[in-house]
């Protein structure tokens, strides 16, 4: 864990959070400051920057994180509607939480990426 890592600290329950989702490897909350009707972060328990510091001994846990986003799409009423599934990663992608997450939105017809 990384103390001053604010998804650590939501893992750790030091933070509060709307969870939709907990296994042993991963929890989903709510984003506290949601860009569309459903927007859901699905976040790894351990502590790994982003998707620039992970290699083979990760692909399970990055597969579960997909199979985790299906589910929450599907817990959240978009799967059929649609939803979009973004990672943001290192600084000109505008990550401002440096803790690999994915981001589950819908709910609404999102515009193209720009
Ligand atoms: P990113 O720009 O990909 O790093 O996204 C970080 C996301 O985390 C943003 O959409 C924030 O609104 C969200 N966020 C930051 N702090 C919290 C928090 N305490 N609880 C829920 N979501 C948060």
């Amino acid at each position: 864990m990384a103390t001053s890592c604010v998804f650590c600290r939501i893992v750790a329950g030091e933070i509060p959070s709307d969870r939709v989702h907990e296994d042993e490897r991963v929890i989903a909350f709510r984003d506290i400051a949601p860009k569309a009707p459903v927007h859901v972060l699905v976040v790894p328990r351990e502590h790994i920057v982003s998707l620039a510091e992970t290699d083979a001994a990760q692909s399970e846990l990055l597969g579960h994180c997909l199979v985790v986003a299906a589910e929450v799409a599907r817990k959240e009423g978009v799967a059929r509607s649609g939803f979009r599934l973004l990672a943001n990663s290192g600084p000109d992608s505008g990550m401002e939480v440096p803790h690999l997450h994915f981001h589950v939105m819908g709910g609404r017809r999102l515009g193209g990426l720009g």
